[in-house]
């Protein structure tokens, strides 16, 4: 028949093409990309969390701010009241006495949760300092890891396209009953459709094939196929 030696041309360059395949060539970049995004993603979600709470913290701080001060006057106003005394009664200067050591300890309570929110807000910042410096490094390997798969992509495109060029040029060998026949293998078999047939074994899928297949593969008119894997069965010349 003479379209062999095309259909093999043929299915070598398709095994070419498929071993450049970004998909598969690329996958691994490509799952690195996305756990990376996966990792900045939840910073910033980490990030926006700590704000609120930080918010939240300062909204402490003012109200508890706000109430010492109040506290503070009611101390100042028994002190006052208790240096001021005239015409209380011992039991009145007494009850005044203790009414202001209560407020002085409900005042220091009240500067120890201060001293700790100030802490806790101060360990925060100094987290969310980190996280920061941690995200930004991660954007920029993101950064750095995107333009690289862009880059091996291209190339990647770029050789195929070549081997495309050199296919359709062996097309124009073929005539339009093999390359149905070819392009219907392809699809079915989803990798390069054609294979030898060597020690009247398939080189394909390595089954063997009867002695009448072997005839008919070596002197038929058309053109036989694997009944195992469906490949276009060639003999080699
Ligand atoms: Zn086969």
């Amino acid at each position: 028949m003479g379209e062999g030696k095309f259909l093999l041309e043929l299915s070598s360059i398709q095994a070419k093409k498929d071993a450049l395949d970004p998909k598969r060539v690329l996958s691994e970049d490509f799952k690195a990309i996305k756990g990376l995004k996966r990792q900045i993603e939840s910073m910033e979600a980490m990030l926006e969390g700590e704000k609120e709470l930080r918010a939240s913290r300062m909204k402490s701080i003012a109200a508890l701010e706000a109430e010492m001060g109040g506290k503070e006057q009611y101390l100042r106003q028994g002190e006052t009241r208790l240096y001021e005394s005239k015409g209380h009664s011992l039991r009145e200067l007494l009850g005044i006495q203790q009414a202001i050591v209560a407020a002085e300890a409900d005042l220091r309570a009240g500067e120890d949760t201060y001293l700790s929110l100030l802490n806790e807000l101060e360990g925060m910042g100094k987290e969310r300092e980190k996280t920061e410096a941690a995200s930004k490094e991660l954007k920029k390997t993101y950064n750095q890891k995107v333009r690289d798969f862009k880059l091996k992509k291209r190339d990647l495109e770029l050789q195929i396209k070549a081997l495309e060029a050199g296919e359709e040029s062996i097309r124009k060998e073929l005539s339009e009953k093999t390359l149905n026949l070819y392009d219907s293998v392809l699809k079915r078999v989803g990798q390069a459709p054609v294979a030898t047939v060597w020690k009247q074994t398939c080189q394909g899928c390595h089954i063997g094939i009867s002695d009448q297949q072997i005839r008919k593969i070596q002197f038929g008119e058309r053109l036989y196929c694997c009944e195992n894997c469906e490949r276009i069965l060639i003999m080699p010349e």
